[in-house]
């Protein structure tokens, strides 16, 4: 069955960002600092189905007090990236991959499912219309934000019968202030991001709100991010922070990148997705699996395991250098950026930014 086509009503703004005032941000945007000139925003109503697409000038909500979300929390969002193209072009890196993602998020909490192709042609509209707010600088790229939330008014545990999808944007450069310098990361064995059975593969708020005392814990350690242990043995490693990580293991002349497998208590990255397929294509062995913190260590001090990174849409690769425990610490290979992080980040990024061909048809030319 085909979903019927959403139009969507055009809402220019009257007043944009001034064209001087826009270079100014975007010469060194950060992350998630400013916002485009627009948004768009879709409905849904039980009995209705989605409903009123529109695109309008970026503006603040009002939202009633007794708003579903802001008590019982039912809300997910979405990441990715809207990069310049050599021709002057933009194109974006696997919407379909983000806007599947997004209905596994919407299934688990109870949430309607929006159509792929009106999360598509949603991020499509809005980096049209605000396709001078995509940076052309090096690794500089658009963010775009898509998220939907309960918009129903009323308080009892059940779920919401109205919803908002939107998504806005914001320029960005390295997600990171540090760029790609290899991070600290403290294994975090107090706290637990996801438990099996609970939301941990999926994109929702609640997973962030519930990773910011660790994160801190992280930080009262020295260390930069906090990598995620498995709820039920404290064992094997999961994900850092909000990024997915992948060990490079050497041994008997083959190289093999290895990362935690999807137990259901992860986030399915789409760079960890991409990556499996780039290595393979660079003539590197991928292995998914469960990777316990004593095996990682004992990699490390043998020579077997001789680097790590985390990957993801916001820092793409990050070099992990260093590693803390309650029990041990120690420097991953010298503590440099390795030659097998560095070629993969180089093999996507050029793919992202069209430096390369892209054989697996991931950009979404606009
Ligand atoms: N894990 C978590 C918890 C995340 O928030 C993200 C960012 N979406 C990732 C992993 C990486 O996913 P992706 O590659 O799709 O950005």
């Amino acid at each position: 069955m085909t979903t019927p086509r959403i139009d969507f009503d055009l809402k220019p703004s009257a007043q944009p960002v001034a064209a001087t005032e826009r270079e100014a941000m975007l010469a060194d945007p950060g992350f998630g600092r400013h916002f485009t000139d627009h948004m768009v925003t879709v409905k849904w109503t039980e009995g209705r189905g989605w409903h009123d697409a529109q695109l309008q000038p970026y503006a603040p909500l009002q939202i009633d007090p007794a708003n579903m979300t802001l008590h019982y929390s039912q809300t997910i969002f979405e990441g990715l990236k809207a990069y310049r193209q050599p021709d002057g072009s933009v194109a974006t890196f696997r919407p379909d991959a983000n806007a599947r993602r997004f209905q596994r998020s919407a299934r688990r909490l109870a949430m309607p499912e929006l159509p792929v192709e009106t999360f598509i042609e949603a991020c499509d509209l809005l980096v049209k219309t605000d396709r001078d707010w995509v940076p052309g600088k090096d690794e500089h790229s658009l963010y775009l934000r898509p998220f939907m939330f309960a918009t129903e008014v009323g308080l009892g545990v059940r779920p919401a019968n109205e919803y908002l999808f939107m998504v806005i944007a914001s320029p960005a450069s390295g997600y990171f202030p540090r760029g790609v310098k290899p991070v600290s990361v403290w294994l975090s064995q107090e706290y637990v991001r996801a438990a099996p059975g609970g939301m941990g593969e999926a994109k929702t708020g609640g997973n962030y709100a519930a990773s910011l005392v660790a994160q801190a814990e992280a930080a009262d350690q020295g260390c930069d991010q906090v990598v995620w242990l498995d709820a039920l043995e404290r064992r094997y490693i999961e994900e850092m922070g909000g990024m997915n990580l992948y060990l490079v293991r050497n041994s008997g002349g083959t190289t093999t990148i290895v990362t935690p497998k999807l137990t259901g208590t992860l986030l399915p990255g789409i760079t960890r997705d991409s990556l499996l397929t780039i290595a393979e294509d660079l003539g590197y062995g991928t292995e998914e699996a469960r990777i316990s913190t004593d095996e990682w260590q004992a990699g490390n001090a043998d020579g077997s395991i001789t680097e790590v990174f985390a990957c993801g849409t916001a820092a793409v690769i990050t070099p992990v250098g260093h590693v803390k425990s309650a029990r041990a610490e120690w420097t991953v290979g010298d503590g440099r950026p390795g030659p097998v992080t560095t070629r993969l980040r180089e093999a996507l990024l050029s793919v992202q930014t069209g430096q390369s061909p892209d054989p697996h048809a991931w950009m979404h030319r606009l």
